[in-house]
């Protein structure tokens, strides 16, 4: 690496540090949500151009109007992706979201890291409006110097600001409410299959967008021997562990990322007797490329390198394996009763009446409860909503065949998704309907890189996303736009002036 490329390793800190503009408490801020809010209202009252909603409404089978867009996730991404839309004055949208309110996501629920993982400073949900952001919303309540003092921001206080962000841009959120199937339709319209507490219904749209998080074009991996076991022996770090239950238990956790961590000492908080923690690499890579990438050649225009170099760095990065965050490597070391087995992995296990008898490479434990943090799938054909139309959709292994030192079958798996995160189909002309469906969701990586699948991308996902859905719903329907324009031309709007 020259000297020139080293200098240039995106530090953020140290690249903040050096601009006082960030950091000058005379400038005006708002002291209380109240003024927050009215803020905002200015702001996007400032930069409203154009206010005209344009959408053409289209008529749904049943004599309603379909909607424009249907968002499936109510989490970080979905919610921006609905102010995008409303930016763009794309009106008559809806959010389904399968949990209840502040539920969405992991902050309130299966999270059990203390913070966020990614530095406080990384924002994008405000789409460039500054009284929208994660640091005016904080400052507005807790002041400037608390969010100096504070090295990362507590889950809670996402999950309160995400809370926040959905009211105040009043955004329309239908909770309890699954996406169990989907279909094209009459007049070019999608039909929706919602479960919800009264029952299915179904509902239409013109577009639809998958912002379902990191489980959303898979499901969770569990080990085949670990899968046989009766059910409460065992749980994946994304199940709901009801840990004030493991006080005075003996808890087997596997896995070397941070959720694996985070769980490990949730459960050596909550008073577990003993709680081994393994992970199969003897040490682990402290170099984490999310943090690398942070700059925005690569998280604005990565889904615009060359096929082959998308697959390179996307495998690349895929056999970093991260470690946990130091805080997170702090938790865990901090606790008497979590022991860590560093280089150690798990050949089989067996349950012994309410136990779990595990064999591990340094050998046998015994356990009460097992937790997975073995990670996720990649696999569309697990998704219920979206195993009926699998075979329509081009995967990677479609579009590339890499090099033999280059394969990764997990990767192959992947939709090939078109330039703003539109599916598309395998073989053309059987499913052009799949490029209304745009997939804004984890198995989004090897296309679009990191704009979907966490903070640092939203400020460039975002936006994308919208420009794609935007440009279908004006281009599909041009020949009514310019019909629209005579009619406009022919009549008194147009002599009047
Ligand atoms: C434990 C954990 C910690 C993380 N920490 C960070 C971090 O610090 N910084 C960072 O940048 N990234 C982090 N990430 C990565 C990423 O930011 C999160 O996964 C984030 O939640 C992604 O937001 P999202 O809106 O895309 O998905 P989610 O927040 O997962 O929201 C998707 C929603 O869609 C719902 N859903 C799915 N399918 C359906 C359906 N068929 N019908 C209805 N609803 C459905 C889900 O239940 C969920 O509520 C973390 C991820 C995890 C798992």
């Amino acid at each position: 690496m020259t000297a020139e490329h080293a200098a240039f390793m995106p530090d953020v800190p140290s690249l903040l540090a050096g601009d006082d503009t960030l950091t000058d408490p005379e400038l005006p801020v708002a002291r209380s949500l109240a003024q927050l809010e009215a803020m905002v209202k200015r702001e996007l009252d400032l930069v409203r151009y154009p206010i005209k909603s344009w959408v053409l409404p289209k008529i749904a089978p049943d004599g309603s109007r379909a909607f424009d867009v249907v968002i499936v996730g109510g989490g970080q991404s979905g919610l921006a992706t609905a102010f995008g839309l409303k930016r763009e004055r794309v009106d008559h949208i809806l959010l389904l979201d399968e949990n209840p309110p502040g539920q969405e996501g992991p902050w309130g629920t299966y999270g059990r890291m203390r913070t966020l993982r990614s530095e406080k400073y990384v924002g994008g949900m405000d789409l460039g409006i500054p009284s929208l952001s994660i640091r005016a919303w904080f400052e507005a309540q807790y002041g400037f110097r608390a969010w100096e003092a504070m090295a990362k921001l507590p889950k809670q206080l996402w999950a309160r600001y995400l809370a926040w962000y959905r009211r105040v841009l009043d955004l329309p959120v239908r909770n309890a409410a699954r996406l169990a199937g989907f279909r094209p339709d009459a007049n070019g319209l999608i039909a929706l299959d919602v479960a919800t507490p009264d029952g299915m219904q179904t509902l239409w749209c013109r577009k639809l967008v998958f912002a379902t998080g990191i489980e959303g074009n898979g499901t969770r991996n569990i080990l085949p021997f670990i899968a046989a076991l009766p059910r409460h022996l065992w749980a994946h770090t994304h199940d709901t562990v009801d840990f004030a239950k493991l006080a005075g238990k003996r808890v087997g956790v596997i896995g070397g990322a941070a959720s694996a961590f985070d769980n490990a000492a949730s459960a050596a908080e909550a008073g577990a007797a003993e709680v081994h923690l393994f992970h199969r690499r003897a040490e682990l890579n402290p170099a984490n490329p999310v943090a690398w990438g942070q700059f925005n050649g690569f998280l604005a225009h990565f889904a615009d390198l060359p096929i082959e170099v998308r697959w390179r760095f996307t495998n690349h990065i895929h056999s970093f394996k991260p470690a946990p965050p130091a805080e997170t490597f702090d938790r865990v070391a901090s606790l008497p009763n979590l022991t860590r087995h560093a280089g150690v992995s798990w050949t089989d296990a067996r349950a012994a009446g309410d136990e779990v008898v595990i064999e591990a490479t340094d050998g046998t434990h015994r356990f009460d409860l097992v937790i997975l943090g073995t990670g996720y799938i990649l696999d569309v054909t697990l998704r219920d909503e979206m195993r009926p139309h699998a075979d329509l959709i081009a995967l990677w292994r479609d579009a590339y065949t890499p090099p033999e030192h280059e394969q990764n079958p997990n990767l192959a798996r992947a939709p090939y998704l078109g330039s703003h995160f539109e599916f598309q189909e395998k073989r053309p002309g059987e499913a052009p309907w799949l490029r209304s469906v745009f997939n804004f969701s984890r198995g989004a990586q090897l296309s679009m890189g990191t704009m979907a699948i966490g903070l640092s991308g939203i400020k460039f996902g975002v936006p994308r996303l919208v420009h794609g859905v935007c440009r279908q719903l004006f281009v599909e329907d041009a020949d009514l736009f310019q019909d629209g324009m005579k009619v406009w031309q022919a009549s008194d709007a147009v002599t009047e002036k």
